[in-house]
């Protein structure tokens, strides 16, 4: 039996629980009536003490444990994807007004990363059609793994860049949360994402702009008539990235705000 009163010091008792759990594969609920009577090998210790430690550096518990809900599933994620954040699942549910139960869709995702919003799309919409690419072949790993531990069958996985990327067909959506962070500001954000999210994936250049200057010519070719584009973006990025794609001949339908009330997902119609 171990003392948990020194370790809920370091970490706060439910994020203690749900480690407890993982070490001993037992549910966080069962963990929370039967905390104290558990007994723990020396191995179980230092498997606590090496989540404890890696909690107080500021890692996400996400990370730590291999696992962030995403929508309606649960995906696995490492050092090489970036966290599924909530304010993305906006795009998911803005596909579900656009689009019907089940309509035949084509779609891409681009920088799908752990794949959380390829898969969670191909899963509410059996009869549609996802490519997802990536730049990262450790994304792409990822990517697959979630895909079939989901058994979702609709998606294609491409470990290519999107300069590289030369479609076999035209696409009725295009997704993407691409890295939208100003370089210079990378070393401002808070330690659980900046030491431990693929720079990768946030970094959007000198003006943070980067992705969506490329994308908005190469989308031009990729799209449909008619074809809508869901792209999240940084905090006071809307009338930059309105100005690029409108540039290049689309329209901005919508927009949407996050919880904080933070315009974080643009609608732009081919
Ligand atoms: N939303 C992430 C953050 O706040 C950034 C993700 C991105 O660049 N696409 O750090």
């Amino acid at each position: 039996m171990i003392n948990f009163e020194n370790y809920s010091r370091r970490c706060p008792m439910k994020i203690l629980r749900l480690f407890v759990a993982r070490i001993k594969s037992i549910s966080a609920n069962d963990v929370m009536f039967d905390m104290d009577k558990l007994r723990f090998s020396r191995e179980e210790i230092a498997r606590l003490e090496d989540f404890i430690s890696r909690y107080e550096s500021h890692e996400p518990v996400s990370k730590i444990l291999n696992k962030r809900e995403f929508w309606n599933s649960e995906f696995f994620v490492n050092a090489d994807v970036l966290d599924p954040r909530p304010e993305t699942e906006i795009i998911v549910e803005r596909t579900l007004k656009l689009f019907g139960k089940d309509q035949h869709f084509d779609f891409l995702d681009i920088g799908t990363g752990s794949g959380c919003i390829l898969l969670s799309i191909a899963k509410e919409f059996p009869k549609s059609c996802g490519v997802g690419i990536d730049l990262s072949e450790k994304a792409v790993i990822v990517a697959r793994k979630n895909k079939s531990g989901l058994n979702v069958k609709n998606v294609e996985i491409q470990n290519v860049s999107w300069n590289d990327f030369r479609p076999q067909k035209k696409f009725d959506l295009i997704v993407s949360n691409p890295p939208y962070i100003k370089t210079a500001d990378i070393l401002n954000l808070d330690d659980n994402v900046k030491n431990f999210d693929p720079h990768l994936a946030l970094d959007g250049g000198r003006d943070g702009l980067d992705a969506y200057k490329q994308l908005s010519g190469l989308m031009k070719n990729w799209i449909k008539p008619r074809g809508k584009i869901l792209l999240e973006i940084g905090f006071d990025q809307h009338d930059s990235v309105k100005n690029i794609f409108e540039s290049k001949g689309f329209f901005l339908e919508n927009t949407y705000l996050d919880l904080q009330q933070i315009c974080r997902v643009l609608e732009f119609a081919a």
